[in-house]
């Protein structure tokens, strides 16, 4: 069978290596961590990093195509792995979501609605940005997640106080929206241009990382066709072959864009059980060239985060990390359980995720909060 190589070995990975296997690939995964939770389940295990070109050189020669699951490879690392074997998405693709720099320019150039923001390179970019942006997050312009890399600021004085803490790395200054909600679109990309759209999702964040994700959207349903029409411009736009997700904020009534990921997503996980086609087949079919399956949602759904805290017990004076009590989720009707098989739990690490689905999304939502709540994670 076709060998297919995989950047990155995180659960996003591991879901792609599920996903390839079920459909006849093999898949070689290169990440530095002995650990990491694809390289466990890949049929080769590169441990390199990613600009070790003696690895990139053996994945190039023993795979048909290769693809990521970590938005901050190197783009040198793309662009040379594409000069022996397909690469998709892309490097050029690649390059815009992983620089908030690059990525607010692109959205502004391509006429997609943005909130107002300004580059800080220098401090006097501070003493220069309008007023008009504070209260504001400034964000470094990579290598951010899960809210790392950001600080809140009320005024120049503080943002320029974060861009020193930042160690005068490049950022950009967001001004703060009024968030209504949040939703996300994925969508899959094929080498012809055809796009296949899931529902756009709902996403709850607590401090700055996903916590539930609720699909479909309750949004109206001018809302949800407006942000599909956004993610497919912007796909296009960005010439962009395999699965794409792009992050809304609706701040006073309005779509606003906030971020590419140029990989599956956190918010699409509910596809391996929702749809009729997963985000990680879709990846796998548009590495490959094949036709893209369908994305229905044959399925209300909610998905929950199970961050390390949940592994937490709390106790006095030194807590320890242990498992929770998974059968009570196991006897949800309708809830699938997905865990990473992450070794260590870390306070804010996604150790793994569960998925409810039923006809009747209030119902789904109701379940899939008590079941949160039941194993312990205090509900908003
Ligand atoms: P990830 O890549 O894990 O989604 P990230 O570190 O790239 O996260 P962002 O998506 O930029 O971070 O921000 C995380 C969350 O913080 C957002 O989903 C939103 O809830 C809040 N947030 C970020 N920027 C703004 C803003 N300009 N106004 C209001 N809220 C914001
Ligand atoms: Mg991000
Ligand atoms: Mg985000």
């Amino acid at each position: 069978p076709a060998t297919l190589g995989m950047l990155g070995g995180g659960q996003l990975g591991r879901f792609f290596v599920a996903a390839a296997h079920e459909m006849g690939y093999k898949i070689w995964v290169l990440d530095p961590d002995p650990n990491s939770p694809a390289g466990l389940i890949a049929d080769r295990h590169l441990q390199a990093a990613y600009d070790d070109y003696a690895a990139l050189d053996v994945l190039a020669e023993g795979c048909a195509a290769v693809t990521t699951e970590f938005e901050n490879v190197p783009a040198d690392t793309l662009d040379y792995l594409a000069k022996f074997v397909p690469v998709r998405p892309g490097a050029s693709a690649v390059a815009v979501c992983q620089n908030r720099i690059a990525e607010k320019s692109f959205l502004r150039d391509n006429g997609l609605p943005h909130g107002p923001f300004a580059v800080i390179n220098v401090d006097a970019d501070i003493a220069a940005a309008p007023a008009s942006l504070y209260p504001a997050i400034l964000k470094v312009a990579r290598f951010g997640y899960d809210g790392k890399g950001q600080a809140r600021v009320a005024n120049a004085a503080e943002a320029l106080h974060a861009f020193h803490a930042f160690k005068g790395e490049p950022c950009v200054l967001e001004q703060m929206l009024s968030l209504d909600y949040e939703v996300s679109v994925v969508l899959a990309r094929d080498e012809n241009g055809r796009v296949k759209c899931f529902p756009t999702v709902e996403n709850r964040h607590t401090n700055g990382i996903l916590d539930v994700s609720i699909a479909p959207a309750r949004a109206s349903a001018c809302q949800r066709d407006a942000a599909q029409e956004y993610a497919e411009r912007i796909a296009e736009r960005l010439g962009f072959i395999g699965t794409l997700a792009v992050e809304f904020f609706v701040s006073r009534g309005e779509l606003v864009v906030n971020e590419m990921a140029p990989r599956p997503h956190n918010s699409g996980h509910h596809t391996i059980d929702a749809c009729v086609t997963s985000q990680y087949e879709q990846q796998v079919r548009a590495l490959c060239g094949l036709p893209l399956g369908e994305a229905r949602q044959h399925s209300a759904s909610v998905m929950v985060n199970l961050l390390g805290e949940l592994w937490y017990d709390g106790g006095e004076p030194h807590g320890r990390y242990r498992e929770p009590d998974w059968s009570l989720l196991h006897a949800v009707p309708g809830l699938r359980l997905h865990l990473y098989a992450k070794h260590h739990a870390r306070h804010g690490r996604k150790m793994g995720h569960f998925t409810v689905i039923g006809s009747d999304a209030d119902d789904v939502l109701a379940k899939a909060l008590a079941a949160r709540q039941a194993i312990g994670i205090r509900g908003d």
